[in-house]
């Protein structure tokens, strides 16, 4: 676990931006300054596995024009250059509509690589 005790953070899952303050008394953290129970889970989720959403632009299949990107779901912060690489690898055929599914379980993380635009 974290051996630091005491961490602060911005809370980022909506605009109001709450400043959040987190302590690990030995065996959990205990969260404050938050004005909603997202706000514990967000500190939490942050200090034990950081995740995000991935965007990208894959190259699709004999096209010099990309196409952007991103995962449906946030992958571990750890492994978004990995993610990245196995992006960058895959050239999807043409045509693309927004929303299609063009890499499944990115990387064995449970993200699938949706299309943002269309593209033909
Ligand atoms: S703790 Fe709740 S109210 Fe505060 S920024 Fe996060 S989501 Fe918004």
């Amino acid at each position: 676990m974290c051996e630091k005790e005491k961490q602060t953070m911005i809370c980022i899952n909506c605009p109001k931006g709450c400043g959040l303050k987190a302590e690990w008394n030995g065996k959990a953290w205990s969260v404050s300054g938050n004005d909603c129970p997202s706000g514990e889970q967000y500190a939490i989720q942050e200090l034990t596995d950081p995740r995000r959403i991935l965007t990208a632009l894959m190259r699709p299949e004999g096209s010099e024009k990309p196409v952007s990107v991103k995962t449906d779901r946030p992958v571990p912060k750890t492994r978004l250059m990995e993610c990245a690489a196995s992006i960058y690898q895959v050239h999807p055929k043409l045509p693309i509509a927004a929303g299609d599914i063009l890499i499944k379980d990115l990387c064995e993380t449970g993200a699938n690589v949706v299309a943002t635009r269309d593209a033909r």
